[in-house]
């Protein structure tokens, strides 16, 4: 079967995808409908679901309870401005998010992206250390290998070398970056990995506002899978140093590593967390901040006496149902098991890999699995020899990984690992 067909005159002309080129793009295949974890092309071709849209879609697609939360809150209104306003889907969301992430978080900032939540989150921690007269307190460190989103101050903070410093160099602000971590989440803790990160903070503390991280795993700047032990020292050097820790849980959040948040792993708390990417199980964007009464407080006391980010679609009434039905939906059902079904199924299932001479690593981690390739594949050649076989996973550089909606039954993971496997195999 060719996949010529499925894509879209006008779409290749008038029409940027993610990182791509206008003048060759490539191939974007033109989706009819989906539908739990099947993806129908337009010529009707079905394809097995391996990324839930970037970490997004948990419950799969067109899920009946989430069809009718959107519905219901559709009938009410769609949307209302969050300056001087405020609704139910906003307050029930928020005390479910406050029930569900660390005691010590308590106030929630409303977001629309992933990106702007990191945004959001970097200029609490500046705020923070303005509002006490640290004027210095202005500039933040992180670990390579790092993805924070595509906005400029989110973009400063993701690797230097696969994230896009090169073009923009000059125009970023300057941060601090320590080697990322190398030691992996099941092996054997050493002291020696935190000692970057250790230096870099105890040298620079008077100017930086504070520590950005993924907690235990580094999503598309490398997906990677790191210590826990790791975490729960940075948090230490940022309490000893006078920093504030801030987790992008944008993509680990609700489930994907085996934890309902990646930092329970190391049972550590930030002092701002950002949420975004399966906060509504796919269904449109949203994204919240979360920080401590202290942090939110001081911000407040401080000059100007607020904290200066409002977006224009903060707290959408029909993102923030449909997160609520989202997360009432993945409690209700045995999702801890599931994920670890899908773990064990993944590790059973991709062991061959370990074995062929062009796979450097393959890891897997709840319902994550990373093949890392010695050399880095065709995106173009791989998406269509997948398609072929009927998944859908799309590869980047050297990593060919899958992370499927929880909801993904024995026979379908089986489909999607056995197309992995075979098209991984034929890469030379
Ligand atoms: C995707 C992602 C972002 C950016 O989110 P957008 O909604 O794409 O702006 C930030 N941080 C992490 C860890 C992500 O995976």
């Amino acid at each position: 079967m060719t996949a010529q067909h499925t894509t879209d005159d006008f779409d290749r002309q008038h029409l940027w995808h993610p990182y791509t080129s206008i003048t060759d793009p490539l191939p974007a295949y033109k989706v009819k409908r989906a539908d739990g974890c099947m993806i129908e092309l337009e010529n009707g071709q079905q394809l097995i679901d391996g990324m839930s849209s970037w970490w997004c879609t948990i419950h799969g697609y067109n899920h009946p309870v989430l069809n009718a939360a959107v519905t219901a809150q559709l009938n009410k209104m769609s949307h209302v401005m969050f300056g001087g306003l405020t609704h139910e889907p906003a307050i029930a969301l928020g005390k479910m998010l406050l029930e569900i992430t660390p005691p010590s978080l308590n106030k929630i900032f409303y977001a629309d992206s992933g990106s702007v939540a990191v945004e959001a989150a970097l200029k609490m921690a500046v705020q923070y250390w303005v509002a006490q007269k640290k004027i210095n307190k202005t500039n933040f460190v992180t670990v390579r290998s790092g993805y924070h989103g595509d906005t400029w101050n989110a973009m400063s903070v993701c690797d230097p070398v696969t994230g896009m410093h090169r073009i923009f160099g000059n125009t970023l602000p300057l941060r601090y970056f320590a080697a990322a971590p190398q030691i992996g989440f099941d092996e054997e803790w050493d002291a020696s990995d935190i000692a970057p990160l250790a230096a870099l903070i105890r040298t620079h503390q008077d100017e930086l506002a504070g520590l950005i991280l993924e907690p235990i795993v580094q999503g598309a700047g490398g997906m990677r899978f790191y210590h826990p032990e790791y975490l729960r020292q940075a948090a230490q050097l940022c309490k000893e140093n006078n920093i504030l820790l801030i987790f992008d849980e944008i993509a680990t959040g609700f489930g994907r590593t085996g934890k309902l948040f990646a930092c329970e792993h190391a049972a550590v708390a930030p002092d701002i967390l950002c949420l975004g990417k399966a906060l509504t199980g796919g269904y449109m964007t949203l994204s919240a901040v979360i920080t401590s009464t202290a942090v939110a407080e001081t911000i407040s006391n401080g000059s100007p006496g607020m904290f200066m980010h409002g977006p224009t679609f903060m707290a959408n009434p029909l993102a923030c149902a449909v997160a609520l039905a989202s997360i009432k939906l993945l409690l209700s059902t045995d999702w801890k098991t599931k994920v670890k079904s899908i773990e064990e199924q993944l590790t059973q299932a991709l062991a061959p890999a370990k074995d062929y001479p062009q796979v450097e690593d393959v890891r897997i981690l709840g319902a994550i699995a990373v093949i890392e390739m010695k050399n880095p594949v065709s995106m173009a050649n791989i998406q269509k020899r997948f398609v072929e076989e009927g998944v859908w996973i799309r590869p980047f550089g050297k990593l060919v990984y899958i992370m499927p909606p929880f909801i993904i039954g024995t026979e379908e993971l089986n489909k999607l690992t056995q197309a992995l496997l075979k098209v991984v195999k034929e890469i030379n």
